[in-house]
């Protein structure tokens, strides 16, 4: 089917169109200029600035695509989780949408996006697989035993996300926002043994109870006592030493309890998704500790990773395989919707 995708549950406004697999369009108008200054989203200016593009931007994607709004299939739009002034533009523009295209319409979960959007790079989803998710509000391990109907959480952070980890360190380290990409690219000048920061949740008793969980924020406070005391001390920060040391603790970790939690699922597959797997060390380390113990690693272009309007009509193309009814008109935004609910 042709699916038109909208997503707007953060500061970018994504416009996708996929038919079947294969990607058409990708337009992506992202407020974080806006947000710069404040070092974080600033929900109301978010919201009014997705209701600025995203007409423009669904303009721009049809004219990518060279089709025709009215050839559509299907209307796709992001029903949460995420702010939930800015899910509320998306849905009236997708009801308005589909009401007057006269097309059915599928509301669908973010976070499944972030999984299922490597469909589009690399084909039909190996089921079933434990996918990674890391973004900027979530840090997940999930066993997908079906990307349309049957996605279990298996551990999650339990205090900040990777990427949030990512953004609160750049700031210790007076580096732009959002700090994921900046600690990236400083990262790959730095020695990531420089420092030994703490991987969180790893020792013996919290494996027992917390064998797929994660916490980071015991290292973002590691990182803040560190810089503290060398700057108490006169010293200089070398900040690419810092970021590299850093980023590894992260990768350890995450790559660590993915590979372990394949293993012990028996599954032949590890999806990797959400905006921190655009990471370089994340990718590589993560491919290494999947090749080690024979499971098939599974990652969208790091281009991709980050929020797109694409992801959610790939996430409705498979809602659409598997037989499921559109969701009524009447849907409304779900700010906390959990990743098990993959469509509403
Ligand atoms: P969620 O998907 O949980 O609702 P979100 O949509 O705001 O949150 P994403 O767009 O998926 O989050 O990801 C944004 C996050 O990804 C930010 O925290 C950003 O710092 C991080 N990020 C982006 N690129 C990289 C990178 N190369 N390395 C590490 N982190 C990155
Ligand atoms: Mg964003
Ligand atoms: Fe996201």
């Amino acid at each position: 089917p042709l699916v038109l995708g909208l997503e707007s549950s953060c500061d970018e406004t994504g416009v996708g169109i996929v038919r079947g697999h294969t990607l058409l369009a990708n337009e992506v108008a992202s407020s974080v200029d806006l947000h710069v200054r404040f070092g974080g989203v600033v929900p109301e200016v978010a919201s009014r600035a997705h209701l600025s593009a995203l007409i423009p931007t669904i303009e721009r994607a049809a004219e990518k695509a060279e089709i025709d709004l009215a050839d559509v299939d299907a209307i796709a739009v992001t029903a949460g989780p995420g702010l939930m002034g800015a899910l509320v533009v998306g849905l009236a523009s997708a009801k308005a949408l589909a009401a007057y295209l006269g097309k059915p319409l599928y509301g669908v979960n973010h976070l499944v996006g972030h999984v299922a959007v490597d469909l589009l790079d690399h084909g039909a989803l190996p089921m079933p697989s434990i996918a990674l998710l890391v973004s900027g509000g979530h840090t997940s391990l999930l066993h997908v035993e079906d990307i349309a109907t049957k996605i279990t959480e298996i551990g999650a952070t339990i205090d900040d996300a990777a990427g949030e980890a990512y953004d609160k360190v750049a700031r210790i380290l007076g580096l732009s926002y959002p700090g994921g990409p900046v600690i990236d690219k400083l990262a790959q000048e730095g020695d990531p043994n420089a420092i030994r920061f703490p991987r969180g949740l790893t020792a013996r008793h919290d494996l027992e109870k917390h064998r797929y969980d994660f916490s980071f924020s015991g290292l973002k406070t590691a990182v803040a006592r560190w810089v503290e005391q060398r700057r108490l001390d006169g010293g200089h920060i070398p900040v690419a030493d810092v970021a590299a040391s850093f980023q590894e603790s992260v990768c350890d970790v995450l790559t660590a309890k993915t590979a372990a939690a394949a293993q012990e699922y028996g599954v032949g597959t590890i999806l990797l998704g959400g905006g921190v797997a655009a990471n370089s060390r994340l990718r590589t380390l993560l491919e290494e500790r999947a090749n080690a113990v024979g499971i098939e690693l599974r990652r969208p272009r790091p281009g991709l990773c980050t929020d797109n309007g694409a992801m959610i009509a790939a996430v409705a193309s498979e809602v659409i395989r598997a037989g499921i009814e559109p969701s009524g008109l009447d849907i409304s935004a779900h700010s906390g919707l959990p990743v098990s609910r993959i469509a509403v």
